[in-house]
């Protein structure tokens, strides 16, 4: 097992400094930082092999489409997945989301049908519906939340009809850290035969990535939240469900056959692949997931575990603090507010020190208007942080008391 100063290393910005103080990174749920290998790999694919995938008779070109193919097969094997067709690239969850929401919606959703969500979505496990219902007259249903963040279960299960198309539930709020009883929402949708899409964005960097054991049937997440590049996502689907939509974007790679008067589609995973993808990426996410595996899987849950009970005890002595999730979240995600004082005040101070937090309502509006806020500082950690970084955060929070008091 590498020791944690040895972790630190692989991801070079963390020993950077802003404002000539040690960075203190706590915004991980806004992205993650790179280890060096995944730089590496995607510094490799452009000095090395990079050609266009699926297109070239030449060496690079085949070079690249392997590597590709490879970094598909590394999700499928992450995903616990049982088919490498089930696993599509996409830019992140919120091109993996739209991509559901139009094709599965074009397919299925008629008028006065509705779509189930919850009220602690980000934005982009919304709006899709929204558009989605707007286009087809159909209806948004929300699962409410009680006061410390926890979805009314009861009322969902009486939301669920007939007219119900599809449930769309986020694995862990990305604004408070809560983790949503994700397998019992499916098992009670699929009592009525309605498939569910989980928008895994900040539960797969915390080991929540086995759709088999979830049963779910689309799985959404971005490459950058997990370690991984910018710009590349993944969207799993269940085999019979994404045979059964329609294509979501047209273009090159996705068709078999194009005439003027009628094109045929590309098998799965092609048809829902329109143009050059961002194959760069694909390779570099795959690397990223290996790292994890290396560093394992086990021992970067124990860390987080460890950094999570270190950081509740510590905030929870803070006088005026209050936590947004009520009580202690299922990942290191901490959100909270201090009384007197504007959250953006706090991360205005909080940032001159070095440390970089997040604050604002974190694109879930409606989740931080339930909660009667108008925002809050979250700082979300993972396994490269460290106790002392969360000790100078909680210096940092009591400069920011002794200003404002
Ligand atoms: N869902 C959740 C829960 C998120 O936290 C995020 C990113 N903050 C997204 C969706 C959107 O991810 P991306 O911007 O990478 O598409």
């Amino acid at each position: 097992m590498k020791k944690i100063t040895e972790i630190r290393k692989d991801f070079s910005i963390l020993s950077t400094s802003v404002y000539g103080k040690p960075l203190v990174y706590l915004d991980n749920a806004a992205t993650t930082q790179k280890p060096s290998c995944v730089i590496e790999a995607m510094n490799e694919v452009y000095t090395e092999y990079n050609a266009n995938v699926h297109r070239g008779v030449h060496f690079l070109s085949d070079k690249a489409s392997e590597a590709y193919e490879n970094a598909r097969e590394k999700i499928r094997s992450f995903l616990n997945a049982s088919q490498k067709e089930e696993i599509i690239f996409t830019p992140g969850t919120t091109g993996s989301i739209n991509l559901v929401a139009y094709s599965f919606g074009e397919r299925f959703v008629k008028k006065g049908d509705e779509i189930i969500i919850s009220t602690l979505e980000h934005h982009s496990n919304i709006v899709p519906w929204q558009m989605l219902c707007d286009r087809k007259g159909a209806t948004l249903k929300v699962i409410p939340v009680d006061d410390n963040c926890r979805l009314v279960f009861e009322e969902y299960t009486r939301m669920l009809s007939k007219k119900t198309r599809l449930v769309a539930v986020t694995q862990v709020s990305n604004a408070t850290g809560v983790v949503l009883p994700v397998k019992e929402i499916i098992e009670e949708a699929h009592r009525y035969n309605i498939p569910v899409l989980v928008d895994g964005a900040q539960g797969v960097q915390h080991g929540m990535n086995d759709v088999m054991e979830t049963d779910c049937d689309f799985y959404a997440f971005s490459g950058h939240k997990i370690y991984g590049p910018a710009g590349i996502g993944v969207l799993y689907g269940k085999r019979e469900i994404l045979e059964s939509m329609p294509p979501f974007q047209g273009g090159g790679d996705m068709i078999e056959k194009v005439t003027f008067e009628k094109t045929t589609y590309n098998a799965l995973p092609f048809k829902f692949e329109a143009g050059t993808t961002n194959f760069p990426g694909a390779i570099g996410l795959a690397r990223a997931i290996d790292y994890l595996r290396e560093t394992g899987p086990e021992y970067i849950e124990s860390l987080e575990k460890d950094l999570l009970g270190y950081t509740w005890s510590a905030l929870s002595e803070i006088p005026g603090l209050k936590m947004a999730g009520g009580s202690v979240p299922g990942v290191p995600v901490f959100s909270f507010n201090l009384e007197g004082v504007h959250h953006y005040d706090a991360g205005m101070v909080l940032d001159k020190l070095g440390i970089a937090v997040r604050t604002g309502n974190h694109c879930a509006q409606p989740l931080i208007e339930r909660l009667g806020l108008d925002g809050t500082i979250r700082a979300s950690l993972c396994f490269y942080n460290t106790r002392e970084e969360v000790d100078t955060l909680i210096e940092g929070i009591n400069r920011v008391r002794d200003m404002f008091f």
